[in-house]
């Protein structure tokens, strides 16, 4: 049976509109913890918000992406899923409709192509008719160790994590734009708050944040109703971070799960919040970075280990 979006209920309000509000484990910022948001009256139950929905969702063999793609599945969602493996993209599609998905196909792509953006948001067109969601997620896979002096690497990333996002989001605008859509973009903690190991990734989420964040503004002065949703993300138990996690020595934090991460992505994105943050504490680490700068930068280098 479908998952419930999670905590999002259908709830009574007295002297105002009929409601439906979200509690968060994480948090919702546009509205504080607590998002709420009016009834469409065209919206029966918490279900029916996503069933139907038309997704394009990125990096979706593994890891959140792969968690998401399940839940919007239970959702009842029409789903275009991809990554480069085309093996466990199709082992993802089959379950997502076991799952419950209306529609699911995959397509291979390689982000690091300038090319692949265009191509999956025409298939996606193709194969659904139209979007309502486009969710980036994906990334290139770096090294967790100091920045070596390759250029070449922080660029080729940062078409990975940064441009192919700026182009995904160039092809599918149109199409959102008649829906009255959403982007949903996961960045990172590390696109906050640098810390050591992570140069260029670091410098594709913090620009991911300024491109995203920009646009927002340019939307709505254009009082164009696309929706642009930045998830931060803190550690998540996924096998391609705990594995770069244990190899630094850094044993004793301990992750966040991804599905519940992936639910609480979706729920931001659904209930169109412009930030949210994955656990609760990123959050609190975000709005006090500029405090006690001095200390904070000596915790952040002498806690993790020079190897
Ligand atoms: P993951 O498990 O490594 O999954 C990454 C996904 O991207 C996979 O589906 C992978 O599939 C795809 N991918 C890799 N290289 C690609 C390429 N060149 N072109 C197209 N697709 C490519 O990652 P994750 O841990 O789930 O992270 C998902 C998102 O959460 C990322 O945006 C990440 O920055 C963010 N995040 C994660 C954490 C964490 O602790 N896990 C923390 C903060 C933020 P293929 O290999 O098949 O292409």
């Amino acid at each position: 049976m479908a998952k419930n979006l999670g905590t999002l209920r259908n709830s009574t309000v007295k002297g105002m509109p009929r409601v439906y509000s979200v509690v968060q484990e994480c948090t919702a910022s546009n509205f504080g913890e607590i998002s709420v948001f009016v009834a469409n009256p065209a919206v029966a139950s918490n279900n029916e918000l996503l069933s139907g929905a038309r997704i394009l969702l990125t990096g979706a063999s593994k890891g959140i992406g792969e968690q998401m793609a399940y839940h919007y599945a239970r959702f009842g969602g029409e789903l275009v899923i991809t990554a480069r493996n085309k093996t466990l993209l199709k082992q993802v599609e089959e379950k997502c409709l076991q799952l419950g998905a209306k529609k699911v196909y995959s397509v291979s792509a390689d982000m690091s192509d300038p090319k692949s953006a265009d191509r999956v948001v025409k298939f996606a067109l193709e194969k659904l008719g139209s979007l309502g969601y486009l969710v980036l997620n994906h990334i290139g896979n770096d090294p967790f160790e100091m920045w070596n002096g390759d250029a070449e690497q922080t660029r080729w990333l940062m078409q990975v994590n940064f441009l192919s996002y700026v182009q995904l989001t160039a092809a599918a605008l149109p199409t959102l734009l008649k829906t009255n859509g959403s982007i949903i973009v996961i960045s990172s903690l590390c696109g906050k708050i640098a810390v050591p190991y992570v140069a260029s990734y670091s410098a594709s989420k913090f620009a991911l944040e300024g491109f995203f964040n920009s646009l927002r503004y340019e939307l709505t002065m254009q009082k164009k109703n696309v929706s642009i949703t930045l998830c931060i993300l803190g550690l998540i138990d996924t096998e391609s971070a705990m594995e770069k996690i244990r190899a630094r020595g850094l044993t004793k934090l301990s992750p966040y799960p991804a599905s519940e991460t992936a639910l609480n992505i979706i729920r931001g994105g659904t209930v169109r919040s412009q930030e949210i943050y994955c656990p609760w504490w990123t959050e609190v680490i975000v709005r006090t970075r500029d405090w006690f700068t001095a200390v904070k930068n000596k915790l952040i280098a002498s806690s993790t280990p020079v190897t």
